[in-house]
């Protein structure tokens, strides 16, 4: 199958177009034509090789929506002209004790990456940023059309990255959760939690969010530079959630736990973060991770958004505009996540 995208040919130039082959769908397969696709920082972090390791030439993109095309002859959800995602798995094993319990991200024979990843047959993946993509039914998910197409694309990492962990800690009424970073990440974690009946708190490093976090769902904002509010909130947490992408000091977020309260990093900054052991013990705290989520939590997440009439606040940008859009990332300056418009390709 012909494909034509954009993809990254080293750590350090710019992203520029690039034609490209996919496996013709199989039995289990569905192919989905790209209407839009949202720009993770994972995106920028495996771009600039900035967790090492990456693959080149590099199709980014993970949160992907579009409309089926083609249909396997063993496909029972979809047909042509349904709209549908992908997300940020393509290929898990199926029959570990991981994946049959809906937790495939954490396949034990791998989870394979929707891009900068090999299949277990070791074909290179390419992503989102591009006019197709097939992907075996599994991973696909239905996408409800009561919901901006473009503004669901974003809950395919961004969302269930951020749902998954608050449903699995309980984050719901009668709980204080606190997020920090607002981005991408950060202001689905606010909708969510929010949404959940939890008491939210935003932590932020950018005192200009305030306004627009207690719109997105904040009952409080508090500017992490300012010490004083932070003194003022420890001990009062029972669940934070970390989505910042650049190294920062996880003792100050471990702090804000109440007893048995659990700080859960989702972001991945490329360097390791010390944690002291006395930041733990007070409380008896928790310091935990999450990744992405299983393929049922992301269709419940994805359900939940269309009966709540959540999807993700967006900026669309082209693909002549990556290195704007992926600068102002970087600066943390997107309102909350660009969204490439796959047209723009010509
Ligand atoms: P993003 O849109 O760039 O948001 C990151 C936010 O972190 C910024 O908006 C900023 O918020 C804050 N921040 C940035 N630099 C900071 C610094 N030096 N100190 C403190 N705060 C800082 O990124 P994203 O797309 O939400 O992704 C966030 C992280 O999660 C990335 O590392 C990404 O790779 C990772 N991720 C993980 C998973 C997973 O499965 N665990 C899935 C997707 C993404 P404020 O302006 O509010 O401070
Ligand atoms: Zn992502």
């Amino acid at each position: 199958m012909q494909s034509k995208g954009y993809a990254a040919r080293d750590a350090t130039s710019s992203l520029g177009p690039f034609s490209f082959e996919r496996r013709d769908p199989g039995a289990k397969d569905v192919v989905v034509e790209i209407a839009f696709s949202g720009i993770c920082h994972s995106d920028i972090h495996q771009v600039r090789d900035e967790w090492g390791g990456s693959i080149y030439p590099m199709v980014p993109g993970h949160e992907i929506v579009g409309r089926v095309t083609a249909v396997g002859a063993e496909v029972s959800k979809f047909k042509v002209g349904d709209l549908a995602g992908v997300g940020v798995t393509v290929e898990t094993c199926l029959a570990c004790e991981n994946c049959r319990a809906g937790a495939e991200p954490y396949c034990l024979q791998g989870m394979v990456g929707t891009y900068n990843a090999k299949t277990y047959g070791g074909e290179p993946t390419y992503g989102g940023y591009a006019n197709n993509i097939v992907a075996p039914e599994h991973y696909v998910y239905s996408i409800s059309p009561k919901l901006e197409l473009a503004a669901v694309a974003p809950l395919l990492c961004a969302g269930i990255t951020t749902w998954s962990p608050l449903r699995h800690w309980g984050v719901t009424k009668g709980k204080k959760a606190g997020i920090v970073g607002l981005g991408g990440l950060g202001h689905m974690g606010l909708k969510f939690a929010h949404s959940l009946g939890a008491e939210t708190t935003l932590f932020t490093t950018s005192e200009s969010k305030a306004a627009d976090a207690k719109r997105l769902g904040a009952d409080e904002v508090v500017v992490t530079k300012d010490k004083n509010a932070m003194k003022k909130h420890a001990g009062k947490f029972d669940f934070v959630l970390d989505c910042v992408s650049a190294p920062h000091d996880l003792n100050e977020y471990l702090g804000l736990l109440r007893l048995d309260g659990t700080l859960c990093q989702v972001g991945l900054p490329d360097q390791p973060l010390p944690v002291s052991g006395f930041s733990l013990v007070k409380n008896r705290r928790s310091l935990s991770g999450s990744m992405i989520g299983g393929m049922k939590e992301t269709q419940e997440m994805l359900d939940y958004c269309a009966e709540k009439n959540i999807v993700s606040d967006i900026e669309m940008t082209t693909f002549d505009q990556l290195d704007e859009a992926y600068e102002r990332v970087v600066k943390g300056d997107v309102k909350y996540r660009f969204v490439i418009d796959v047209r723009s390709l010509g």
